[in-house]
């Protein structure tokens, strides 16, 4: 079975090993982030609807409970192609997880544009943790860095996240992305510092670009920027790697050499079976081979088989950095 809703475990630095859900099967946002990995903004709304239903949703999470029992996790993630909390089956999502997984920590993550809507703010407040970003409180930063849809408004975020900090007994690790010569001003340093003073987020994670993002004009910051925000950002904010949220399918497809019963060679079934999880996991976000290899948990030689059939059909293609992307072709075949 090939999961299109859930995805990993992955190696995140912010969360351990995680488990991916994605609540929008497609790129729906109320953003279109400079940064995002996982390119633009194909449907940039506030409008809240069951992109993906919770039944299809954990059809699929039991579904790979029930393969994958032995798998240690420490994080069961909600997330995906876009912004989760535009799912309006939320709740029922988050029930069925924390369901599903009793004894692990159910984690979701937001550009809390929604948080400014108090039933958003109760459905979260069933999270074990939420992680919502901030990366400007300079409105003509915002506005470059995350060009929000219409009408969402920078103060109406801050005012809908101290509303749910007071009110929430969970977790709450704040993510700041810096975009070099965009918000990695002194101007926004100094908000945040304020803001985080104030705010009682249980981590700061000051991160910046490890892999292309939406439009060529976001860059990575330098580490001597991201020391710096993080050393200010403090104490909450911690000194961690710049955020490595590998994804992948944590399926080792080893080839083992037998005929199944139509007589298709088990080699060839499953390098099919890997090449569809690499290309999975590039229509999630650009990655290098190494970076593939490592999320998916394949050998050298099965990644690059993978990739070289993959460029050979026009499906990804690689770019100066040496990171593979999925073409637009292989996004229209992916629905
Ligand atoms: S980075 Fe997050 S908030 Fe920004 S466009 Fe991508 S999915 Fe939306």
């Amino acid at each position: 079975m090939i999961e299109r809703l859930v995805f990993g475990p992955v190696t995140s630095s912010r969360l351990g090993r995680s488990l991916g859900l994605d609540l929008l099967g497609r790129k729906i946002c109320s953003f279109d982030c400079l940064y995002c990995e996982v390119g633009p903004t194909r449907v940039l709304t506030r409008e809240r609807r069951p992109y993906v239903t919770a039944k299809e949703l954990l059809a699929e999470l039991g579904a790979w409970k029930e393969a994958n029992r032995d798998l240690g996790l420490d994080h069961v993630t909600l997330g995906g192609s876009g912004e989760p909390t535009l799912n309006s089956e939320l709740p029922e999502i988050l029930q069925g997880a924390k369901r599903l997984f009793p004894s692990i920590p159910v984690a979701v993550l937001t550009n809390a544009s929604l948080l400014d809507d108090p039933r958003v703010r109760d459905e979260l407040g069933k999270a074990d943790v939420v992680l919502p970003s901030l990366d400007s409180l300079v409105e003509s930063e915002f506005k470059v860095v995350n060009r929000p849809r219409q009408g969402i408004e920078l103060q109406r975020i801050v005012e809908g996240l101290k509303e749910f900090r007071s009110a929430y007994a969970g977790r709450i690790y704040l993510e700041v992305l810096l975009v070099a010569g965009i918000n990695d001003t002194d101007a926004n340093l100094q908000a945040l510092e304020a803001f985080c003073q104030g705010f009682g987020a249980d981590r700061v994670d000051v991160t910046t670009l490890s892999r292309p993002g939406a439009y060529p004009s976001a860059l990575p910051v330098d580490k001597n920027i991201l020391n710096r925000f993080r050393e200010i950002l403090g104490p909450g904010a911690k000194s961690m790697a710049p955020v490595a949220i590998s994804d992948g399918i944590g399926h080792n497809y080893q080839a083992r050499v037998g005929t199944n019963t139509e007589g298709k060679t088990l080699v060839g079934v499953e390098r099919e079976e890997t090449t569809q999880r690499v290309l999975a996991s590039l229509l999630r976000r650009p990655q290098t081979e190494l970076q593939l290899a490592e999320a998916l948990g394949l050998d050298a030689e099965a990644t690059a088989a993978a990739l070289t059939a993959l460029l050979a059909a026009g499906e990804v293609r690689r770019d100066e950095r040496d990171f593979y992307l999925a073409t637009g072709g292989a996004r229209r075949k992916a629905g």
